[in-house]
């Protein structure tokens, strides 16, 4: 009788021992999965997915450094027009769903070592190595045809459009800062002289502008059967 009660005690020790193991196992693999979220949500940005603003300092420096005449660097703001009113209008719920949207057709559209960022509320930036001006302006229109034809029931026959400021290194520079700067200073430019076009760093300060429908980019009309967002 004894004998078999020292039998029992030690395996029900040994099955508590096993078991605290398993619970320990499976703990260890939701620390790493919570340190792996953890680690993604450093960089990721949590609505669009994109990468969010903080990681842009880490990714573009070493990219915009190896710029040179031969293989120059577009960096891209993009800014989405009268986006505040899509908010008032539709909800936020809608305007959430553009930034979405708008999100997934800019990382939809990335080859190679291209990268995309949400860099504010209604803001992205983009990077295109060995991407020249003619080159930029042509990825501006596709993602400008794009967010227009943008499907969202809510939105109906409204036409969503965006400006962007670009700046193509090392032209502009060749630093994060000074491309930034005048990127948002060409950006600045497509805002004030109507919206839903392209400025090209460097090509407005003489007054020789290239934005709007003068080169063919950046459209000012709505897509067919479409309304232009308006203030
Ligand atoms: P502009 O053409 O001059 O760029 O005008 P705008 O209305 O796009 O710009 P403004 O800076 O006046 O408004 C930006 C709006 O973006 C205000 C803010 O509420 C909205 N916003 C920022 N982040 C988010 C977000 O994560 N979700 C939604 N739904 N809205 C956002
Ligand atoms: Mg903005
Ligand atoms: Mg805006």
């Amino acid at each position: 009788m004894i004998v078999l009660r020292d039998v029992t005690v030690r395996e029900a020790a040994q099955k508590s021992l096993l078991d605290a193991g398993a619970a320990l196992t499976l703990r260890l693999e939701e620390n790493q999965r919570l340190q792996q979220k953890l680690e993604q949500q450093a960089f990721q940005d949590h609505l669009t997915g994109l990468f969010n603003r903080r990681h842009a300092s880490t990714v573009i420096p070493p990219v915009l450094s190896s710029a040179s005449e031969n293989a120059p660097v577009s960096l891209i703001i993009v800014d989405l027009d009268y986006f505040k009113q899509v908010n008032d209008r539709y909800g936020h719920d809608v305007g959430d769903n553009v930034l979405s949207s708008f999100a997934k057709i800019l990382s939809d559209s990335l080859k190679g070592a291209e990268f995309a960022f949400r860099y504010g509320g209604e803001e992205f930036l983009i990077v295109l190595p060995a991407t020249a001006r003619d080159s930029a302006l042509e990825r501006c229109a596709q993602w400008r045809h794009e967010l227009a034809t943008l499907a969202i029931a809510e939105l109906g026959d409204v036409a969503l459009s965006f400006s962007a400021g670009i700046a193509i290194a090392p032209q502009a520079g060749t630093s994060l800062l000074e491309c930034t700067k005048t990127a948002d200073i060409a950006l600045y430019r497509s805002k004030i002289s109507g919206r839903n076009k392209d400025t090209v760093w460097g090509e407005h300060l003489d007054g020789m502008d290239r934005e709007g429908p003068a080169d063919g980019h950046g459209a000012r009309t709505a897509p067919s059967g479409r309304k232009a967002m308006l203030p």
